[in-house]
């Protein structure tokens, strides 16, 4: 890193900053964590961004107030420091909520409903797979929505809210602008943003296990991201 010339780090949240857990709410961030992250954003000149699928208010939750910049909910909603907003999130048609609520309660899973979409959680049973992407593929198609597909997890949002759209927006403006972004993550939905990255010159790093695409460089575990990054 220190050979690159103003590099700039967009981090993916749960299973890169953060081990994955059971459930949404059941992950154990290592202590003092947003303050960890402000540490090393100075010491990149304001330059590091957590680029999410989790909502804001949730990632605030568990990361406390920051000087730093987030992007929630896939990069639908993004904030700068003190909690400027630079893109607002939109909620999904009620329609579509109450389509996935009920389907969730039916079948005994987890609907998280997001202030920019809503997601289905099929961990606690994982022969829902087929049956929950078909029921989002389903809602998306009927609203104009987009699906992605996550770690036992499908979500519903609208069209060009990515972590790549996050990228695009964040680079287009101070401290980020010029910079060389690295986009740190571990799931499909940070390929966009590794993708954004590569198109500003920059690179993804995949952090896990598995397989990707638009990464030039791996990291095995969580741990090798806090070791490499000195977080
Ligand atoms: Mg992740």
């Amino acid at each position: 890193m220190d050979e690159i010339e103003s590099p700039s780090l967009f981090l993916d949240f749960d299973g890169t900053l953060v081990e994955i857990a059971d459930g949404p709410d059941a992950i154990e961030p290592p202590g003092a964590l947003g303050r960890r992250l402000e540490t090393l954003a100075n010491r990149f000149d304001g330059r590091v961004a957590v680029v999410t699928g989790r909502s804001l208010d949730n990632l605030h939750h568990f990361l406390g107030p920051s000087a730093t910049f987030r992007a929630g909910s896939h990069g639908a909603h993004i904030e700068g420091p003190d909690r400027e907003v630079l893109r607002e999130a939109r909620p999904l048609p009620d329609d579509a909520i109450s389509t996935l609520a009920d389907f969730a309660k039916e079948t005994g899973l987890l609907y998280e409903r997001k202030t920019h979409g809503g997601a289905l959680h099929y961990r606690s049973n994982p022969a829902m797979m087929d049956q929950v992407l078909s029921i989002a593929e389903q809602v998306g198609e009927q609203h104009g929505l987009a699906v992605k597909q996550g770690k036992s997890v499908a979500e519903l949002v609208w069209p060009g809210a990515d972590k790549g759209g996050a990228v695009r927006i964040l680079m287009a403006k101070p401290p980020f602008a010029g910079s060389v972004p690295v986009f740190l993550g571990d799931d499909v939905t940070d390929e966009d943003g590794m993708a954004a990255a590569r198109e500003h010159d920059g690179f993804g790093i995949a952090v896990g296990e598995r397989p990707f695409t638009n990464a030039s460089y791996h990291l095995p575990t969580v741990k090798d991201v806090y070791e490499w990054l000195k977080l």
